[in-house]
């Protein structure tokens, strides 16, 4: 097209500025309005920036399962409205005064959580994701500090202290980094925990959002790779993931070769079943994760080979701020990246329907230029916070919320 690019609408270009400025602003996104209801275009609040915090204007939030689990009161009935999203990619727009290690334009992310005590045991670890009073969630949480129902990444922007807030390389794709905060260190923390290396046999139960990239990251870690999968149809799939061997589980002849072979299994699949066939993969001593949350009772864990071979059966949640950062520079150094399906944000409904059926090869990522820019005109921007004095609650005085606050990622 020849001439000047066509402006964008005026709301777009007010909360712009005023998330630029830092400033109180209204962000456009899409959620989930009434139960039972379907993702529609709505606006959230966004605070002004506390002197801690980040403003970001979001440019690509990954779809992931718990997004879904979520907006469909699956794990229960959420505040609402409900804007999911914590696969969040984008850049700096503004900071507080006292933000040190993050400036404008820097691209960033942030992952399934926004806020936690930092005061337990497992906070002070940098283990947040264990935070023992709760660590605040990306979205449907109560934040503690600021008393706000926190909204997550299907949006324009959002604000986050600077504790929660990832640096993502630039030398990653944007939107396929955007998975790699949720799906991406889910996989990585229980690989590394578990010790996947070079030597080092690993299984994965289930090629979808989480499972490809339990493949890719256990490769890059040296691992060789054993991915078992329901679907013929899949084998193909899972050896371009760079998977060494493929096996179709239920193929009792495939299953003889890898008897008691691997170190450890990866067990991404939300739905119930039978543990038997991946206990038996594993030798003396191994371990299997279980990462997806089925919503319905497993069948029994049968103890005899637990006893037999000393395994361990065990689950992992995401992963903690400075592992996550480990996982985003591991991911830079060795190209490592999710397979992405970028989406707009009409697309949005048929999506989560496409997921639900697992028809998703292997991750949705929503493209937020595509959201309607805001109706509503942005607040005044008389009064920047960052030079406001700022008090934040202590945490341990603050409300509590009862909701569950960090969904279990898949
Ligand atoms: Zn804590
Ligand atoms: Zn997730």
């Amino acid at each position: 097209m020849i001439g000047r690019p066509v402006p964008p609408p005026l709301g777009s270009l007010r909360r712009a500025t005023a998330a630029r400025a830092g400033a109180a602003h209204r962000a456009s996104a899409y959620g989930i309005a009434e139960r039972g209801g379907p993702l529609v275009a709505l606006e959230v609040p966004r605070r002004a920036a506390l002197p801690d915090d980040v403003v970001i204007d979001i440019d690509f939030c990954g779809l992931c399962h718990s997004d879904v689990h979520a907006g469909r009161g699956e794990w229960g009935a959420r505040q609402l409205p409900l804007v999911p999203g914590h696969e969040i990619v984008g850049r700096v727009a503004a900071v507080g005064r006292e933000v040190s290690g993050f400036a404008v334009g820097q691209r960033v992310g942030v992952g399934c959580l926004v806020d936690s005590c930092r005061e337990c045991a497992s906070c002070r670890e940098g283990l947040e994701q264990f935070c023992e009073r709760g660590g605040v969630g990306t979205y449907g949480a109560l934040d503690r500090r600021t008393g706000e129902y926190t909204q997550g990444g299907y949006s324009s922007s959002i604000v986050v202290n600077q504790g929660y807030v990832l640096h993502v390389p630039e030398s990653l794709d944007p939107a396929a980094a955007a998975p790699l905060l949720c799906a991406g260190i889910t996989t990585y923390s229980p690989l590394r925990h578990f010790g996947a290396g070079p030597g080092s046999g690993v299984g994965v139960v289930g090629l979808g959002g989480l499972g490809h990239m339990a493949v890719k990251l256990a490769k890059a870690l040296g691992a060789s790779v054993t991915v078992f999968t329901t679907s013929a149809s899949k084998v193909e799939a899972a050896r371009a993931l760079g998977a060494d061997t493929v096996v179709v589980s239920g193929d009792a002849e495939a299953m003889k070769p890898v008897r008691h072979t691997l170190d450890l299994v990866i067990d991404t699949v939300a739905a119930p079943h039978s543990l038997d066939p991946y206990f038996a993969t594993l030798r003396r001593d191994g371990t299997l994760v279980q990462l997806g949350l089925p919503g319905e009772p497993m069948p029994p864990v049968n103890p005899r080979p637990l006893l037999a071979r000393r395994l361990r059966y065990t689950g992992s949640p995401i992963g903690g701020i400075a592992e996550t950062q480990e996982m985003l520079d591991f991911c830079a150094e060795h190209a490592v990246a999710a397979e992405v399906e970028v989406v707009d944000a009409a697309g949005l409904n048929a999506a989560w329907d496409r997921m639900v059926a697992g028809d998703v090869r292997y991750r949705f990522v929503l493209d937020a230029s595509t959201l309607p820019a805001p109706q509503t005109p942005a607040p005044p921007t008389s009064a920047p916070p960052t030079s406001a004095p700022q008090t934040p609650a202590p945490p341990t005085s603050a409300p509590r919320t009862s909701a569950p606050q960090t969904p279990p990622a898949e």
